[in-house]
């Protein structure tokens, strides 16, 4: 057995990433930019009011009560044509242009309209009041985003904002996936003896595009060697890496490892963990003389996910430009009850429900039956609790919780 991490080595090590493309702006959500973003435009692009009120020169409003002309009204996207002198103000509305000569604003709150021409300010203003001056969120030539970062909704509207409608990032996986087995029913049909539901293509499908990727789903492929390699050579053209589901396990006579066995390059692993025990990463060359990486997760439901969450998830967000976080955060937590277990020289990886409790601090009991064919426990859950060997933790104990989602 080796351990997890000499596991990650192996697979997460064995990916890199894509080469960059450019991505339109509204496609970036969740995405790595590949390249230093520079603004070639600031933000805001022109001194304007952020609120409604009167644009004034601050020396006329030394004190409170001070009486102005009003010469006009400038609503947002206008410009005044005027000048404010001595004595002069503007009707100005939010994000609208400052008109020349003024350098503050009297909110309307703190001023009374006298007449159309004529407003008393009601408080005294100073140079740059409630005036958002040009580039006061983004300069003109700043890096918006350095290389490596990741692009939110908020970042997604910084670059429109900077009018940056391209963006050199990553290309969003294409993910093959695939199970196995003489068991699965995957249309709905009755049942016959001996044969259970396929879940495990149906979770990991809403896994592989939460990691951001798109699903080229091949479904349950049938008992013949010739047709399997087959469609793994064919897909291998048109995706950037394979999931498959079952038969990685010691022993397993299955076709998807005699099949990857010859045709790829493959390491069969078995890991000090559990649930997901066995696990499989190897490389497949395409025609093309691309290389696409293949990930065997076990089929197990809850070997799956948590071989998936541990291995394959980061391995794809390397592939999709990501140098940082490649796993999901980790906390430590209080056992809120105990948590058995038996020494098998493996960490046991505990789905749990965490709660913040009064002190603060995280709070983890476990969902209930952690076999890993028991998935039930694991839709419960919001954490898995790394438990390290030995006979499991006491009730008041930290343990380790990665958040899941
Ligand atoms: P295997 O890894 O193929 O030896 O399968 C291990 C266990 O997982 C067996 O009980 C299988 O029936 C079950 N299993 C395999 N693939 C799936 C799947 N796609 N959906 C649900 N259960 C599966
Ligand atoms: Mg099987």
């Amino acid at each position: 057995m080796i351990s997890l991490s000499e596991a990650s080595e192996i697979v997460i090590g064995g990916c890199s990433s894509l080469a960059p493309i450019e991505v339109d702006c509204r496609q970036m959500s969740g995405r790595v930019v590949a390249q230093d973003v520079v603004a070639k435009e600031s933000v805001p692009p022109f001194a304007n009011t952020a609120v409604d009120g009167f644009a004034v020169r601050a020396q006329d409003v030394d004190k409170p009560g001070v009486e102005l002309e009003v010469l006009g009204v400038i609503g947002a996207g206008h410009v005044a044509a005027y000048q404010i002198g001595a004595g002069q103000s503007a009707r100005i509305m939010t994000g609208a242009s400052m008109p020349r000569g003024a350098d503050a604003v009297v909110m309307i709150e703190d001023a009374t309209v006298l007449s159309a021409t004529r407003v008393r300010c009601n408080k005294p203003a100073k140079v740059g009041d409630a005036v958002r001056e040009v580039g006061e969120d983004v300069r003109a030539g700043d890096v918006v985003f350095k290389a490596g970062e990741v692009i939110n909704s908020a970042g997604i509207g910084v670059l429109a904002g900077i009018n940056a409608r391209k963006v050199s990032s990553y290309p969003r996986l294409r993910v093959a996936m695939l199970s196995t087995g003489d068991e699965l029913v995957i249309d709905g049909s009755t049942l016959r003896p001996g044969q259970i539901r396929e879940s495990n293509l149906t979770m990991l499908a809403s896994m592989i595009e939460d990691t951001g990727c798109e699903i080229i789903n091949l479904g349950i492929v049938d008992d013949d060697e010739e047709r399997l390699e087959a469609a793994l050579r064919e897909v291998a053209t048109r995706c950037d890496a394979i999931v498959t589901s079952g038969g990685v396990g010691q022993g397993d006579f299955d076709i998807v490892k005699i099949v990857l066995s010859r045709i790829a390059e493959m390491h069969w692993m078995q890991m000090a963990i559990k649930p997901a025990k066995p696990f499989a990463f190897g490389k497949l060359k395409t025609s093309d003389s691309r290389v696409v990486p293949i990930f065997g997760l076990p089929g197990n439901p809850v070997s799956s996910m948590i071989s998936f969450e541990l291995l394959a998830r980061p391995a794809l967000r390397k592939m999709m430009g990501h140098t940082v976080d490649l796993r999901r955060p980790t906390v430590r937590a209080i056992v809120d009850a105990p948590m058995k277990r038996k020494q098998d020289g493996k960490v046991h990886f505990m789905r749990v429900f965490g709660r913040f409790g009064e002190d603060g601090r995280l709070h983890v009991r476990d969902t209930g039956p952690q076999g890993s064919h028991q998935l039930a426990a694991t839709a419960q859950a919001n954490g898995l609790a790394f438990v390290p060997d030995g006979q499991g933790l006491a009730a008041g104990a930290e343990v380790e919780v990665m958040l899941l989602g």
